[in-house]
Protein backbone atom coordinates (compact mmCIF):
# COMPACT_ATOMS: atom_id res chain seq x y z
CA UNK A 1 0.00 0.00 0.00
CA UNK A 2 1.07 3.04 -0.65
CA UNK A 3 0.60 6.48 1.35
CA UNK A 4 0.83 10.40 0.70
CA UNK A 5 0.63 12.97 3.44
CA UNK A 6 -1.76 15.93 2.62
CA UNK A 7 -2.39 19.50 3.77
CA UNK A 8 -5.65 20.68 3.58
CA UNK A 9 -4.85 24.71 4.08
CA UNK A 10 -7.97 27.00 5.67
CA UNK A 11 -7.25 30.67 7.09
CA UNK A 12 -7.50 29.86 10.49
CA UNK A 13 -6.54 25.85 10.82
CA UNK A 14 -4.07 23.63 8.72
CA UNK A 15 -5.17 19.85 8.27
CA UNK A 16 -2.61 17.34 7.60
CA UNK A 17 -3.26 13.63 7.56
CA UNK A 18 -1.81 10.65 6.00
CA UNK A 19 -3.96 9.29 3.43
CA UNK A 20 -3.34 5.39 1.68
CA UNK A 21 -3.75 5.22 -2.15
CA UNK A 22 -7.51 3.99 -1.52
CA UNK A 23 -8.19 6.98 0.14
CA UNK A 24 -8.66 6.10 3.33
CA UNK A 25 -7.60 9.08 5.64
CA UNK A 26 -5.11 6.87 8.63
CA UNK A 27 -3.98 9.76 10.36
CA UNK A 28 -4.97 13.10 10.72
CA UNK A 29 -3.56 16.05 12.65
CA UNK A 30 -4.82 20.13 12.68
CA UNK A 31 -2.81 22.80 13.91
CA UNK A 32 -4.06 26.80 14.06
CA UNK A 33 -2.39 29.37 11.37
CA UNK A 34 -0.13 31.26 13.18
CA UNK A 35 0.85 33.99 10.69
CA UNK A 36 -1.72 33.99 7.91
CA UNK A 37 -0.50 37.33 6.84
CA UNK A 38 3.10 36.40 5.68
CA UNK A 39 3.24 33.54 3.13
CA UNK A 40 6.70 32.40 3.86
CA UNK A 41 6.12 31.90 7.38
CA UNK A 42 2.92 30.19 6.53
CA UNK A 43 4.95 27.53 3.90
CA UNK A 44 7.29 27.00 6.77
CA UNK A 45 4.98 25.62 9.32
CA UNK A 46 3.17 23.76 6.30
CA UNK A 47 6.35 21.95 6.00
CA UNK A 48 7.32 21.36 9.95
CA UNK A 49 3.70 20.50 10.20
CA UNK A 50 3.90 18.01 7.53
CA UNK A 51 7.48 16.46 8.73
CA UNK A 52 5.83 16.13 12.16
CA UNK A 53 3.16 14.73 10.47
CA UNK A 54 4.81 11.48 9.64
CA UNK A 55 7.02 11.16 12.77
CA UNK A 56 3.65 11.32 14.74
CA UNK A 57 2.39 8.43 12.18
CA UNK A 58 4.93 6.42 13.12
CA UNK A 59 6.38 6.57 9.11
CA UNK A 60 9.94 7.97 7.43
CA UNK A 61 9.72 10.54 4.63
CA UNK A 62 10.73 7.09 2.56
CA UNK A 63 7.24 5.74 3.15
CA UNK A 64 5.28 8.58 2.01
CA UNK A 65 4.73 9.35 -2.04
CA UNK A 66 4.09 12.71 -2.13
CA UNK A 67 2.44 15.67 -0.30
CA UNK A 68 -0.70 16.84 -1.99
CA UNK A 69 -2.22 20.09 -0.78
CA UNK A 70 -5.60 21.60 -1.35
CA UNK A 71 -5.07 25.86 -1.41
CA UNK A 72 -7.92 27.72 -0.60
CA UNK A 73 -7.37 29.95 -3.93
CA UNK A 74 -6.58 29.37 -7.81
CA UNK A 75 -3.28 27.20 -9.21
CA UNK A 76 -1.97 27.87 -12.20
CA UNK A 77 -1.40 23.77 -12.43
CA UNK A 78 -0.58 21.70 -9.64
CA UNK A 79 2.95 22.30 -9.72
CA UNK A 80 1.73 26.25 -9.10
CA UNK A 81 2.50 28.96 -8.81
CA UNK A 82 -0.76 30.10 -6.36
CA UNK A 83 -2.07 32.79 -8.32
CA UNK A 84 -4.39 34.13 -5.54
CA UNK A 85 -5.55 32.60 -2.26
CA UNK A 86 -7.42 35.79 -0.62
CA UNK A 87 -8.04 34.17 2.97
CA UNK A 88 -4.16 33.33 3.47
CA UNK A 89 -3.18 36.65 1.40
CA UNK A 90 -1.36 34.33 -1.15
CA UNK A 91 -0.75 36.25 -4.38
CA UNK A 92 1.76 34.54 -6.85
CA UNK A 93 3.36 32.13 -4.75
CA UNK A 94 5.57 30.11 -5.82
CA UNK A 95 4.99 27.33 -2.61
CA UNK A 96 5.83 24.05 -4.55
CA UNK A 97 10.09 24.87 -4.88
CA UNK A 98 9.80 25.85 -1.41
CA UNK A 99 7.84 22.83 0.21
CA UNK A 100 9.60 20.46 -1.64
CA UNK A 101 12.92 21.36 -0.98
CA UNK A 102 12.40 21.56 2.91
CA UNK A 103 10.26 17.95 2.86
CA UNK A 104 12.30 16.62 0.52
CA UNK A 105 9.03 15.23 -1.38
CA UNK A 106 7.21 15.78 -4.51
CA UNK A 107 4.55 18.15 -3.67
CA UNK A 108 1.36 18.73 -5.58
CA UNK A 109 -1.44 21.45 -5.62
CA UNK A 110 -5.37 21.59 -6.15
CA UNK A 111 -8.12 23.64 -5.27
CA UNK A 112 -9.67 23.02 -2.09
CA UNK A 113 -13.49 22.70 -3.61
CA UNK A 114 -11.40 20.53 -6.33
CA UNK A 115 -10.29 18.05 -3.89
CA UNK A 116 -12.99 17.92 -1.90
CA UNK A 117 -14.57 16.96 -5.06
CA UNK A 118 -11.91 14.17 -6.06
CA UNK A 119 -12.56 13.02 -2.14
CA UNK A 120 -15.62 12.17 -2.63
CA UNK A 121 -15.29 11.14 -5.99
CA UNK A 122 -13.21 8.16 -4.92
CA UNK A 123 -13.55 7.09 -0.95
CA UNK A 124 -17.36 9.15 -0.77
CA UNK A 125 -20.80 9.56 -2.13
CA UNK A 126 -19.59 9.73 -5.82
CA UNK A 127 -18.06 6.58 -5.58
CA UNK A 128 -19.93 4.30 -7.95
CA UNK A 129 -20.52 7.05 -10.40
CA UNK A 130 -18.52 7.87 -13.65
CA UNK A 131 -18.99 11.92 -13.46
CA UNK A 132 -19.74 13.93 -10.22
CA UNK A 133 -20.08 17.65 -9.60
CA UNK A 134 -19.25 18.29 -5.87
CA UNK A 135 -21.09 22.11 -4.51
CA UNK A 136 -20.12 23.29 -1.01
CA UNK A 137 -22.85 25.21 0.52
CA UNK A 138 -20.96 27.27 3.57
CA UNK A 139 -19.37 30.63 3.55
CA UNK A 140 -19.97 30.88 -0.28
CA UNK A 141 -20.89 28.22 -2.67
CA UNK A 142 -17.69 26.29 -4.01
CA UNK A 143 -17.74 23.69 -6.46
CA UNK A 144 -15.68 20.96 -8.59
CA UNK A 145 -15.88 19.16 -11.50
CA UNK A 146 -15.01 15.48 -11.76
CA UNK A 147 -15.23 13.41 -15.22
CA UNK A 148 -13.68 10.12 -15.74
CA UNK A 149 -11.37 10.11 -12.51
CA UNK A 150 -10.70 13.93 -13.34
CA UNK A 151 -10.78 17.40 -12.14
CA UNK A 152 -11.97 19.70 -14.82
CA UNK A 153 -9.62 22.79 -13.71
CA UNK A 154 -11.05 25.12 -16.46
CA UNK A 155 -8.19 27.77 -17.96
CA UNK A 156 -5.56 28.60 -15.74
CA UNK A 157 -7.39 26.67 -12.24
CA UNK A 158 -10.17 29.25 -12.73
CA UNK A 159 -13.41 26.62 -14.08
CA UNK A 160 -15.65 25.36 -11.38
CA UNK A 161 -16.55 28.67 -9.77
CA UNK A 162 -20.60 27.80 -9.47
CA UNK A 163 -20.37 30.29 -6.62
CA UNK A 164 -20.41 32.97 -9.22
CA UNK A 165 -22.74 31.93 -11.59
CA UNK A 166 -25.22 35.27 -12.45
CA UNK A 167 -28.19 33.70 -10.91
CA UNK A 168 -30.22 37.44 -10.22
CA UNK A 169 -29.82 40.28 -12.73
CA UNK A 170 -29.19 43.07 -10.28
CA UNK A 171 -29.37 40.93 -7.59
CA UNK A 172 -27.08 41.36 -3.81
CA UNK A 173 -23.75 42.59 -4.20
CA UNK A 174 -21.65 39.29 -3.90
CA UNK A 175 -17.69 39.33 -2.17
CA UNK A 176 -16.63 38.93 -5.82
CA UNK A 177 -17.79 42.45 -6.73
CA UNK A 178 -20.65 41.29 -8.77
CA UNK A 179 -24.01 41.41 -7.90
CA UNK A 180 -27.13 38.33 -7.97
CA UNK A 181 -24.37 35.94 -7.77
CA UNK A 182 -25.55 32.28 -7.36
CA UNK A 183 -23.57 32.45 -4.03
CA UNK A 184 -25.39 35.24 -2.36
CA UNK A 185 -28.63 33.45 -2.78
CA UNK A 186 -26.99 29.51 -1.96
CA UNK A 187 -25.06 29.84 0.64
CA UNK A 188 -25.53 29.09 4.37
CA UNK A 189 -24.77 33.06 4.88
CA UNK A 190 -27.19 33.90 2.24
CA UNK A 191 -30.18 31.73 3.76
CA UNK A 192 -29.10 33.32 7.25
CA UNK A 193 -29.67 36.82 5.59
CA UNK A 194 -33.04 35.67 4.24
CA UNK A 195 -34.10 34.47 7.60
CA UNK A 196 -33.13 37.58 9.35
CA UNK A 197 -34.17 40.06 6.77
CA UNK A 198 -38.21 37.60 6.67
CA UNK A 199 -38.03 37.72 10.87
CA UNK A 200 -37.71 41.89 10.42
CA UNK A 201 -41.00 41.66 8.39
CA UNK A 202 -42.74 39.06 10.65
CA UNK A 203 -42.93 39.99 14.04
CA UNK A 204 -45.23 36.95 14.98
CA UNK A 205 -42.51 33.84 13.52
CA UNK A 206 -41.32 31.75 15.69
CA UNK A 207 -38.09 32.53 14.22
CA UNK A 208 -38.28 35.41 16.99
CA UNK A 209 -38.97 32.39 19.77
CA UNK A 210 -36.11 30.33 18.54
CA UNK A 211 -33.42 33.14 18.79
CA UNK A 212 -34.52 34.09 21.88
CA UNK A 213 -35.41 37.68 20.44
CA UNK A 214 -31.90 38.36 19.33
CA UNK A 215 -31.48 37.71 15.66
CA UNK A 216 -27.69 37.63 15.48
CA UNK A 217 -28.56 33.91 16.56
CA UNK A 218 -29.78 33.25 13.76
CA UNK A 219 -28.16 29.99 12.54
CA UNK A 220 -28.51 28.06 9.12
CA UNK A 221 -30.74 25.88 10.74
CA UNK A 222 -32.92 28.28 12.43
CA UNK A 223 -35.90 28.18 9.22
CA UNK A 224 -35.51 24.95 8.95
CA UNK A 225 -36.37 24.01 12.37
CA UNK A 226 -38.95 26.99 12.51
CA UNK A 227 -40.65 25.35 8.88
CA UNK A 228 -40.99 21.92 11.04
CA UNK A 229 -42.71 23.13 13.66
CA UNK A 230 -45.21 24.48 11.11
CA UNK A 231 -43.95 28.46 10.87
CA UNK A 232 -45.09 29.96 7.60
CA UNK A 233 -42.42 31.80 7.88
CA UNK A 234 -39.97 29.51 8.00
CA UNK A 235 -41.54 27.36 5.57
CA UNK A 236 -41.95 30.77 2.88
CA UNK A 237 -37.70 30.99 3.90
CA UNK A 238 -36.74 27.93 3.25
CA UNK A 239 -38.98 27.45 -0.50
CA UNK A 240 -37.46 29.89 -1.83
CA UNK A 241 -34.09 29.35 -0.74
CA UNK A 242 -34.32 25.64 -1.83
CA UNK A 243 -35.58 27.16 -5.35
CA UNK A 244 -32.68 29.36 -5.44
CA UNK A 245 -30.40 26.48 -5.22
CA UNK A 246 -32.50 24.47 -7.70
CA UNK A 247 -31.78 27.07 -10.05
CA UNK A 248 -27.99 27.20 -9.81
CA UNK A 249 -27.71 23.39 -9.56
CA UNK A 250 -29.96 22.44 -12.58
CA UNK A 251 -27.78 25.45 -14.49
CA UNK A 252 -24.67 23.27 -13.63
CA UNK A 253 -26.60 19.74 -14.64
CA UNK A 254 -27.62 20.97 -17.98
CA UNK A 255 -24.02 22.34 -18.88
CA UNK A 256 -21.92 19.16 -17.46
CA UNK A 257 -24.90 16.46 -17.47
CA UNK A 258 -22.86 14.73 -14.17
CA UNK A 259 -24.07 11.01 -12.76
CA UNK A 260 -24.68 12.50 -9.53
CA UNK A 261 -24.52 16.08 -7.90
CA UNK A 262 -22.97 16.27 -3.95
CA UNK A 263 -23.78 18.53 -1.57
CA UNK A 264 -21.53 19.26 1.01
CA UNK A 265 -21.38 22.38 3.78
CA UNK A 266 -23.16 22.25 6.53
CA UNK A 267 -26.56 23.40 5.36
CA UNK A 268 -26.24 19.50 3.82
CA UNK A 269 -26.67 18.65 7.26
CA UNK A 270 -30.40 18.94 6.49
CA UNK A 271 -31.53 15.87 5.32
CA UNK A 272 -34.69 14.62 3.61
CA UNK A 273 -36.24 18.30 4.36
CA UNK A 274 -33.46 19.54 1.72
CA UNK A 275 -32.82 17.70 -0.70
CA UNK A 276 -36.24 15.94 -0.98
CA UNK A 277 -37.81 19.22 -1.95
CA UNK A 278 -34.53 20.08 -3.77
CA UNK A 279 -34.58 17.31 -6.06
CA UNK A 280 -38.41 17.39 -6.93
CA UNK A 281 -37.61 20.87 -8.26
CA UNK A 282 -34.18 20.16 -9.99
CA UNK A 283 -36.07 17.06 -11.71
CA UNK A 284 -38.55 19.36 -13.26
CA UNK A 285 -35.78 22.23 -14.20
CA UNK A 286 -33.46 19.84 -15.75
CA UNK A 287 -32.81 20.30 -19.73
CA UNK A 288 -35.58 17.24 -21.46
CA UNK A 289 -36.53 16.35 -18.18
CA UNK A 290 -39.19 14.27 -19.90
CA UNK A 291 -37.18 12.23 -21.55
CA UNK A 292 -33.79 11.50 -19.58
CA UNK A 293 -34.37 11.30 -16.03
CA UNK A 294 -32.01 14.22 -13.83
CA UNK A 295 -29.49 13.22 -11.92
CA UNK A 296 -29.90 12.55 -8.01
CA UNK A 297 -28.65 15.18 -5.78
CA UNK A 298 -26.95 13.66 -2.66
CA UNK A 299 -25.42 14.43 0.78
CA UNK A 300 -21.70 14.31 0.59
CA UNK A 301 -20.44 11.49 3.04
CA UNK A 302 -17.22 12.17 3.90
CA UNK A 303 -17.79 15.58 5.81
CA UNK A 304 -14.71 18.12 6.83
CA UNK A 305 -12.25 14.95 5.43
CA UNK A 306 -13.25 15.12 2.41
CA UNK A 307 -10.95 17.81 1.28
CA UNK A 308 -7.83 16.45 2.97
CA UNK A 309 -8.86 12.89 1.67
CA UNK A 310 -8.89 14.48 -2.01
CA UNK A 311 -5.57 16.30 -1.47
CA UNK A 312 -3.89 13.26 -0.68
CA UNK A 313 -5.10 11.05 -3.62
CA UNK A 314 -3.85 14.26 -5.97
CA UNK A 315 -0.99 12.13 -7.40
CA UNK A 316 -2.17 8.45 -7.09
ZN1 LIG B 1 -19.76 36.53 -7.08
Amino acid sequence: MKYSAAIDLGGTNIGIGIVSEEGELVFKYSVPVEDNKNPEALLEQMAKGTLDTIAAAGMEVSDIAFVGIGIPGVCRSNKGPVILAPNINWHNVDAVPFLEERIGLPVLLGNDADCAAMGEYYAGAGKQYQSLIMITLGTGVGGGVVIDGKLFPGCNGFGGEFGHIPLVHGGVKCGCGKHGCFEVYGSANALKRETREMAEQHPESLIWEMCEGNLDNIGGRTAFDAADQGDETGKAIVEQYISYLADGISGIVNIFRPEVVVLGGGVSNQGASLLDPLNEKVAKLCYANETIEAPKVVKATLGNSAGIIGAGLLGF
